[in-house]
């Protein structure tokens, strides 16, 4: 599994999470307006969900049905950097 970042990230993007993060996996995706978890490298460790100012971040499992379009969005947004 992995981490999902959601719809409070828009237009916040201070990348507190991105410093926090042991695995290096979170990114911007500026089109979008947010930053997004690649879930190829997230270890659901749970500590940029702390460090997030806005809760914008979810266990994949406990995203709220409003964002759950948002973890296909991660995982697409992130993979397509490389
Ligand atoms: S849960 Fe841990 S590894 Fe995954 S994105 Fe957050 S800080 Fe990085
Ligand atoms: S800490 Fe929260 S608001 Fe800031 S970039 Fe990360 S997910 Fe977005």
């Amino acid at each position: 599994m992995a981490h999902v970042i959601g719809e409070p990230c828009v237009g916040v993007t201070n990348a507190a999470c991105v410093e926090v993060c042991p695995a290096a996996c979170i990114h911007a995706a500026p089109r979008s307006g947010q930053y997004v978890i690649d879930p190829d490298g997230c270890i659901d460790c749970g500590v940029c969900a702390a460090a997030c100012p806005v809760e914008a971040i979810f266990e994949a499992t406990e995203v709220p049905e409003a964002w759950q379009r948002f973890v296909p969005l991660n995982a697409r947004l992130a993979r397509s950097r490389s």
